[in-house]
C-alpha cells in the first residue's frame, strides 16, 4: 500500500497554506505586478478575465479559502490550488528573460515591480496543480461549494453539531475531510485530529455522545492552531517538510506512537490511506483493510 509521502508530496493543509498566506501578504504588501507568465497552460482553469489584466495592478491583499490561495490585486483574484505536489517558491530576483513553456516544473510565474516574485511549480508528471483568475472568488466553484472554514467564528459547536447531524452514519475520516463539509482539513490533519481526540477513523458520526462531540470539536480547533502557531513565519521553502515533521501518526506507519509506544496502524481510505494508533484509537484493534481482504479472499 502506498502512502502519502511515497505518492510523491504531501498535500499543504490549512495551517501550511495560512502560514503562506501571512507570509506572502507581508512580502507583496503594495507591490505591483510587472509581469506574469504561465508555462504549464493545462493549470489555468479560466480565460475571463485573461492574465494580462493582472498587469499593472497592485496587490491588495493575500486570503485563504480552505487549502486555496487567493490573492487579490485590486479586485482581480489570482486563485490557486495547490494540490498534492504543488508549492509555491519565493524568488528574491526573477530572471528578465522569460521562461520556457513546458520544461520542468515551473506553471507559472508572477514578477512583481522590483523583480522579487514567486513561481508556481509542480513536481512530478501529475498535471494537478490549479490556478483561477475571478473577479469574485466565489465565482470558482471549488470555493463556493467549501464548508465552514474551521477557524472562522462561525465554527461554533452548534455549527458543529449540525454537521455531524447531516453526516448521519458516514465515518468521521470521510467527515473531516470532505471539503464540502468541513474547508481546510485534509488527509493529514483528519488523522492528527483523530488521533489526538483518541477516536477510530471509522466511528460514524452519529454514535458520538455529547462529550465525544465535544472532544472532537476542541481537537480541531487545538491540532489546527498548534500546526498554525508552529509554522506561522516560516518561508515557504520551510513549509511542507515542517508539516511532516510535526505529524504524530499521518505518514508514520510503522513508527511508535509518541503517546502510547504502540505500533502506528494504516488502512487504505478512499483514494490513499490513512494511519492510526490502534493503542491509543481503536482500544487495540487493528482496521481490517477492505481492499486487502478482498484479495485475500
Ligand atoms: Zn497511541
Amino acid at each position: 500500500m502506498e502512502t502519502t509521502r511515497e505518492q510523491g508530496g504531501e498535500m499543504p493543509e490549512l495551517p501550511q497554506v495560512e502560514a503562506l498566506r501571512g507570509w506572502l501578504d507581508a512580502q507583496l504588501a503594495t507591490r505591483a505586478i510587472a509581469r506574469v507568465q504561465l508555462t504549464d497552460f493545462s493549470a489555468l482553469k479560466t480565460y475571463k478575465p485573461p492574465l494580462s489584466a493582472l498587469v499593472g495592478l497592485e496587490i491588495s491583499g493575500v486570503a485563504r479559502h480552505g487549502k486555496m490561495l487567493d490573492i487579490d490585486a485590486q479586485g482581480v483574484h489570482l486563485i490557486v490550488h495547490f494540490s498534492r505536489a504543488g508549492w509555491l517558491k519565493w524568488k528574491p530576483e526573477q530572471p528578465a528573460a522569460p521562461a520556457r513553456p513546458g520544461k520542468g516544473p515551473l506553471s507559472f510565474r508572477l514578477t512583481l515591480d522590483d523583480d522579487s516574485g514567486f513561481d508556481l511549480t509542480e513536481a512530478g508528471t501529475q498535471r494537478r496543480l490549479a490556478i483561477w483568475l475571478a473577479d469574485d472568488p466565489h465565482d470558482v466553484e471549488m470555493i463556493a461549494t467549501l464548508g465552514p472554514d474551521p477557524l472562522a467564528p462561525e465554527f461554533t459547536r452548534e455549527a458543529f453539531d449540525a454537521i455531524l447531524d447531516a453526516a448521519g452514519r458516514s465515518q468521521l475520516k470521510g467527515v473531516l475531510r470532505d471539503q464540502r463539509i468541513i474547508a481546510g482539513i485534509g488527509n493529514a490533519y483528519s488523522d492528527e485530529i483523530l488521533h489526538a481526540a483518541k477516536m477510530s477513523p471509522f466511528t460514524p458520526a452519529s454514535s458520538l455522545d455529547e462529550a465525544g462531540r465535544q472532544l472532537l470539536y476542541d481537537q480541531i480547533g487545538t491540532v489546527l492552531a498548534d500546526a498554525i502557531e508552529r509554522c506561522q513565519g516560516l518561508p515557504p521553502d520551510k513549509l511542507k517538510d515542517d508539516k511532516r515533521q510535526a505529524m504524530r501518526v499521518h505518514g508514520r506507519a510503522g513508527e511508535q506512537c509518541a503517546v502510547c509506544g504502540t505500533t502506528i496502524a494504516q488502512v487504505s481510505f478512499a483514494d490513499s490511506s490513512l494511519q492510526y494508533c490502534p493503542g491509543c484509537q481503536t482500544g487495540g484493534k487493528v482496521l481490517a483493510d477492505r481492499r486487502m481482504s478482498k484479495l485475500l479472499r
